[in-house]
């Protein structure tokens, strides 16, 4: 994210009835500029709240993506992505309910949660 003429503003615990608490992201750019890829994997439950002129004019709920290119590292040394240099690094979505994430060449599974 270079030279972006954006605010993005993440409103923590938020209440939330159907929820108990969420957390809002409010994004004052082009939303289509923004990997939501990224965000949804860290916390899919925030909503992303799109603002222009000062008013919501989109709310959208993220939801978890089927393929994340290039954000995690695949920890298996016997990898080709650990041994081929330049290769991008893709994990796909093995198992929505349990948020398991494995990498697109061997399989290994990405155990290291950044959410909490
Ligand atoms: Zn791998």
């Amino acid at each position: 994210m270079d030279k972006l003429d954006c605010t993005v503003a993440i409103i923590k615990n938020a209440r939330s009835n159907r929820m108990g608490r969420k957390d809002i992201l409010k994004v004052e750019c082009d939303i289509d500029t923004l990997n939501l890829d990224v965000l949804a994997f860290i916390d899919h439950s925030i909503t992303v709240n799109v603002i222009k002129a000062g008013e919501i004019v989109e709310k959208r709920a993220l939801t978890l993506p089927q393929e994340i290119r290039d954000v995690l590292h695949c920890h298996n040394p016997r990898c080709i992505t650990s041994i081929e240099q330049g290769l991008p690094h893709i994990f796909y979505l093995a198992d929505a309910g349990r948020e398991i994430y494995r990498c697109k060449y061997c399989d290994e599974r990405y155990s290291e949660r950044h959410r909490g």
